[in-house]
């Protein structure tokens, strides 16, 4: 292929690549969205393969490492559960970690003798800026699986000057760049190689300074640094695709972690600098009082009385596979004139968004479905909040507790709610491990079990009264 048509090849997939990101913004278009980002990788794969730097010799190479990543993509990929997507992600990007290392490292000990000169210069600097960057990730990302996956404490590890270590590590970094710059030929490997150790150290000493309770905006962090760490090995291989997808990933990462900073009242800067997630000390008042037990039946006569139902679902609807039998509901109760709507807290669940996928995957209405701050101030109109396997993102101790190790954190305002039907196994704490109060407010009825379990038994029940009242006419008649 010649470099021209590579060239429109590249521009089409880097349109494709905007245009996915574009799509993926929205639950209407976010079908869309994916297939222009599989299309775009489709045309960049094939146009990469056909290229003089590959065809001819790179062949065998390309298929004995690109055989064997598709089948093990495919087959995890269409086996990983919703729940376990972040230890997907985080697994992913540190792969284009290792990825930006290696091709570094092999740019370094095979150099393009074209370049002399500043351009060698510059071509050195992103070498040793990309490494470092890649090793960040890779061993940050490695860090956040293990956390995520429960291999390691998801508990904030707080080595005593922790600061100082990270300036200390930063410092080594800058110093070994000096004989890496300075050394002839290939003789920097060493100096590099050395840096790649620190940059290793420092990524995982970031992450495991991180709470697991601040896990996703960790997550989203990586997938900017794995952006950036794409973007320096498409400078080192000179490869426009490279750079523009990496700018992309990186910079819609870094928004998509400024937003979620703002989400949870956090300070964007202490997140990049490590040590986020911390409560700093503070600890959280035990949630005292009693819990009201409630049964089916009763869940079902409040349903059926209200006129207004927000249903807030979180992470025990997506381990319960509620979603389905939430979404019959949801038309029944549609059906009945009743006006039902949901509320999405922007860290519920496990991943961004985890909640507005399981909902569409349930055919729930997009518009029905509303974001936190959009449905927030609607709660004291509301007769009844069914709060469906969510725990933190509706903790009031957030806002009335400033000890709270998540106070500050914007929540659910669920309590305004003339009613309060909370749908969980009992009354232990969700991820970040704060008692909740919520379960004890004079408004708050416990509907304890499983979230499937007793969805469906509403549904039964929910069903059973519409065929009476459509039998009865039928039977006076
Ligand atoms: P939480 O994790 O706070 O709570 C979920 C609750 O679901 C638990 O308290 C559990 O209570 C209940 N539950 C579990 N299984 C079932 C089941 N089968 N049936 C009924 N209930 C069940 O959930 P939220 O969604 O409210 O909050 C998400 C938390 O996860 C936040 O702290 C967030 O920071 C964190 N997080 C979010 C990520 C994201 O990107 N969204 C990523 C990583 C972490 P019980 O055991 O009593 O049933």
């Amino acid at each position: 292929m010649s470099n021209h048509v590579l060239t429109v090849a590249y521009i089409a997939a880097s349109v494709l690549f905007i245009l996915s990101l574009g799509g993926l913004a929205n639950q209407e278009t976010a079908k869309r969205g994916n297939v222009y980002g599989i299309a775009g990788m489709a045309i960049a794969f094939v146009a990469t393969a056909a290229s003089t730097a590959v065809s001819g010799s790179g062949y065998g190479v390309l298929a004995a490492a690109g055989v064997p990543a598709v089948i093990i993509g495919a087959i995890v990929a269409s086996r990983v559960a919703m729940t376990a997507m972040p230890e997907l992600v985080a697994i992913l990007h540190s792969f284009v970690g290792l990825a930006a290392v290696l091709v570094g490292v092999a740019s370094y000990l095979q150099p393009d003798h074209n370049l002399v000169g500043v351009e060698a210069t510059i071509h050195q600097l992103e070498i040793y800026i990309g490494v470092f960057i890649g090793a960040v990730t890779f061993t940050g990302s490695v860090v956040a699986f293990g956390k995520l996956r429960a291999l390691i404490t998801s508990k904030a590890v707080l080595l005593p000057g922790r600061h100082g270590l990270n300036i200390a590590l930063l410092v080594g970094t800058i110093a070994l760049g000096v004989p890496f710059m300075s050394a002839e030929g290939t003789a920097g490997l060493v100096p590099l190689m050395g840096m790649t150790a620190i940059a290793s150290v420092l990524g995982i000493h970031l992450v495991v300074a991180i709470g697991g309770a601040d896990m996703p905006v960790v997550i989203s962090i990586l997938n900017s640094y794995s952006g950036w760490a794409a973007a320096a090995a498409g400078f080192m291989l000179s490869n426009d695709l490279l750079i523009i997808t990496g700018a992309l990933v990186g910079s819609s990462g870094a928004i998509l972690s400024y937003i979620m900073c703002k989400a949870m009242n956090r300070s964007f800067i202490s997140v990049i600098l490590g040590g986020f997630g911390t409560s700093g000390g503070k600890t959280a008042k035990a949630a005292e009082g009693t819990a009201t037990a409630t049964t089916l039946e009763e869940t079902v006569e409040s349903l059926d009385a209200a006129d207004s139902v927000i249903i807030v679902p979180g992470y025990g609807m997506a381990v319960a596979q509620a979603q389905h039998a939430v979404a019959e509901i949801t038309k029944i109760l549609r059906d009945r004139g009743k006006q039902v709507r949901f509320g999405i807290h922007p860290v519920a669940g496990r991943l961004p968004g985890h909640m507005n996928v399981l909902l569409a995957e349930a055919n729930v209405p997009y518009d029905i479905v509303l974001e936190m701050e959009e449905i927030n101030d609607d709660f004291p109109e509301t007769d009844v909040v069914l709060v469906i396997g969510a725990n933190d993102t509706v903790n009031p101790s957030a806002l009335e507790d400033p000890d709270s190790p998540i106070a500050g954190m914007p929540v659910l305002e669920v309590w305004k709610a003339r009613n309060v039907i909370v749908l969980k196994r009992s009354l232990s704490p969700g991820y970040a491990g704060v008692p909740n109060p919520l379960f004890y407010k004079d408004n708050t009825q416990m509907l304890y079990g499983d979230a499937r379990a007793n969805v469906n038994g509403i549904l039964s029940q929910l069903t059973a009264t519409e065929a009476t009242s459509t039998l009865v006419p039928a039977a006076v008649g």
